[in-house]
Parts: structure tokens; C-alpha cells; sequence
């Protein structure tokens, strides 16, 4: 690759990127150079870590947080407690109950965090929490929703993810509203595997943090063919040590980043579309065309970071990244603003996703 030199030109949305030149340039190279398994990413695309913290912490105070009368874990606490205390001159707990107490208390703890986002509207959901638990001993849920009218089984995978940096606060009540639309007939042709918020550690700590309970920026933290070698690299020279972009001592350190993992590997989906803020724009990586513009999000590549999610599936694996950068990290778009994201991004899944052939062996369903 060409040796890149770094200038200074501001993004469209404001974003100082030292790295902006040298990613135009790449681009193309990028797009032609051979895609697979141990093909590295030159170190050159890597943009420099942009700086929306600024704009986060001037975005106190948050407008979907309110008061938190107890921790999460007290909470549980409390109510199980409570219901085992109620039930005990009846009836032993079976054995399930606390799968389900564990997941009632996550959605309660939900409900009085996010003002987007009812307890009642998250029980509605039947999430069902996975046996791994973050480094808190917080549960990782998923939702699947099957295709409608059909088998089901041939119908394509689409994996939507929010919360994997435990601030970006609308990008867990987003998916929390598309959970309300995946009913509706274009979206009912697909099926789906939602993961609300896949750093709950992050989302619970006070303040919420991007970060997990171990400081590890997730999203830095995938097993990616470069990271050994780029991964510590770039964060010590590029983002200075930025602890909010720490990649972690190894790649898949994390008990979340390897179940995230895990779920990309058992689900196989056939799109994946990461909800993050407050960019304001849309990245793309993988193997068919790019998404232009979904609402007022219009495309604008930040580059390839070692460890990243976009890196790991899209360049990796080549399963199509969809991420989605909101405009704020605190305050939902508008309801018509949301409405034609959402529009505009079926109608690319509807003309992108349909004959694409996933290598790999057939998924487990
Ligand atoms: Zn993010």
C-alpha cells in the first residue's frame, strides 16, 4: 500500500479526522485488494479515533436517563427476594425461575433507565438471556423472531445489535422501537436475532460508560486477523491511550466480545447492523453495495479499526456491517426522522440481501 500521509480535514459532520486524506485514498485499494481470512488491513486506513467524547460529555445531562433508586444487582436482589419470600409458603421456585427473574429484573432495571424504553414494553419481548454473564454478572439477551408466513428457515438472518458502548443510549432505545415494527410485512420476510444491548455492564455503571466493567472498548476488541500486530499499536500512537478506546490485553478477551462472537458464528446472519451514536452518518463493511443514505444518515466510511466489529464481520468473515451512527447519544431522532431510516434501510435489505451466498457451513438455527 501506498504510504499515506496524514492530513487535517474536517468531516462532513464535523468530525476532526487526522487520517481523512489517506482514507479516500485507500478506499479504492481497499476495495480491490484480496478479502479472507488472515488478509490483513493496512495500517493507513486506520482514521484516526475521531473525537465525539467532547460532544458526549457535553451532552449532560442526559435526556433518557432518570434517577436510579438501586444498582441492577439490588435490584434483582430485591425482587427475588420479595417473590421467593411470597411464594415459598406455596410452592418451591422451580428451578427456571431464575432465568426469567434474572431477565425481569433487566428489564426493569431498563425501564427506569431509558425513558424511551417501558419495563412493560421489554417483558412483552420474552427475551431470553444467555448462560454467559458479564464481568458484573449482568445478563446478555437476545430476542429471535422468525420470518412470517413461511418456514421460516430459508428466509434470511438479520442480526441487529445495540449498546455495545454502554453511552450510546439511543442506540438501545432504536432497537428497542424496531422491535415494535419487525411485525410489519417488509420486515416480516426476514428473520431476526436482536441483541438490545450487548455491553450491559457499560449501559449499568454510573455514569455509563463506552467501556465494559474491565475498561475494554468492546467494539476494539474482536479477534481480527490484525490485532495482534496493529491492535495495542494504534491505540498506544493513534488515540494516545485513550482509555475510552482500550483494546484490551488480547483480542476476544472479553466474555461479551466472544459471545458476540458466538452469536455471529451459531446465527450465521446474512446482515448484520450495529446501532451506535453520535456520529450522524452510516459505515459500511462487507460485500455488496453500500448503503447511500437511510434518512437524514448518509454514508461516510470512518475506516477500519483493528478489533472492530465492522473489521471482524465485514472484512473478515464478509458478512455485511451495517453501522448505524445516530446523531445523539442521549436524545432520540424525531419519530418521522426514525420512520425514514427504517424505510430506507428495509428497501436496501429488500435490493441487497436476498441471493447473497455466505461461505461457510450452514447455519445452525
Ligand atoms: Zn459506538
Amino acid at each position: 500500500m501506498a504510504a499515506c500521509m496524514p492530513g487535517r480535514t474536517p468531516g462532513p459532520v464535523g468530525i476532526a479526522e487526522q487520517q481523512q486524506p489517506c482514507r479516500y485514498r485507500a478506499h479504492p485499494a481497499r476495495r480491490s485488494r484480496p478479502r479472507g481470512p488472515g488478509v490483513g488491513v493496512p495500517s493507513c486506513h486506520y482514521p484516526v479515533a475521531p473525537r465525539p467524547d467532547r460532544r458526549l460529555a457535553a451532552e449532560v445531562p442526559c435526556d433518557l436517563c432518570i434517577v436510579e433508586p438501586t444498582t441492577y444487582r439490588q435490584h434483582a436482589m430485591i425482587r427475588f427476594i420479595f417473590l421467593s419470600l411470597l411464594a415459598m409458603p406455596v410452592f418451591s421456585v422451580p428451578a427456571q425461575a431464575g432465568e426469567s427473574e434474572v431477565v425481569d429484573a433487566w428489564c426493569d432495571y431498563l425501564g427506569n433507565r431509558l425513558r424511551s424504553v417501558s419495563a412493560d414494553a421489554c417483558h412483552a419481548q420474552n427475551f431470553v438471556a444467555a448462560e454467559v454473564r458479564t464481568p458484573q454478572g449482568n445478563p446478555l439477551v437476545t430476542r429471535d423472531i422468525p420470518a412470517a408466513g413461511q418456514a421460516g428457515t430459508e428466509a434470511k438472518r438479520i442480526l441487529v445489535i445495540g449498546g455495545i458502548h454502554g453511552d450510546e443510549l439511543t442506540s438501545i432505545s432504536v432497537v428497542f422501537r424496531w422491535l415494535d415494527w419487525l411485525g410489519q410485512a417488509d420486515a416480516a420476510t426476514y428473520q431476526w436475532r436482536v441483541i438490545p444491548v450487548a455491553n450491559p455492564d457499560g449501559l449499568m455503571a454510573k455514569p455509563s460508560t463506552r467501556v465494559n466493567a474491565n475498561g475494554v472498548d468492546l467494539n476494539r476488541n474482536f479477534q481480527t486477523p490484525d490485532w495482534d500486530r496493529d491492535a495495542q499499536d494504534y491505540w498506544v500512537k493513534r488515540t494516545r491511550r485513550d482509555p475510552r478506546r482500550y483494546p484490551g490485553k488480547s483480542a476476544g478477551s472479553e466474555a461479551e466480545t466472544r459471545w458476540l462472537q458466538d452469536q455471529i458464528a451459531d446465527y450465521r446472519p446474512d446482515l448484520i447492523i450495529s446501532v451506535h451514536a453520535p456520529y450522524n452518518l452510516l459505515d459500511y463493511d462487507g460485500p455488496v453495495p453500500e448503503p447511500m443514505r437511510f434518512g437524514r444518515l448518509s454514508l461516510n466510511r470512518l475506516g477500519v479499526y483493528p478489533g472492530s466489529m465492522g473489521n471482524y464481520a465485514g472484512v473478515f468473515k464478509q458478512i455485511p456491517v451495517i453501522t448505524i451512527e445516530l446523531p445523539n447519544a442521549t436524545s432520540m431522532p424525531s419519530q418521522r426522522d426514525q420512520q425514514a431510516m427504517w424505510e430506507d434501510m428495509l428497501k436496501w435489505v429488500r435490493h441487497n440481501i436476498k441471493d447473497l451466498a455466505v461461505p461457510g457451513p450452514t447455519a445452525k438455527r
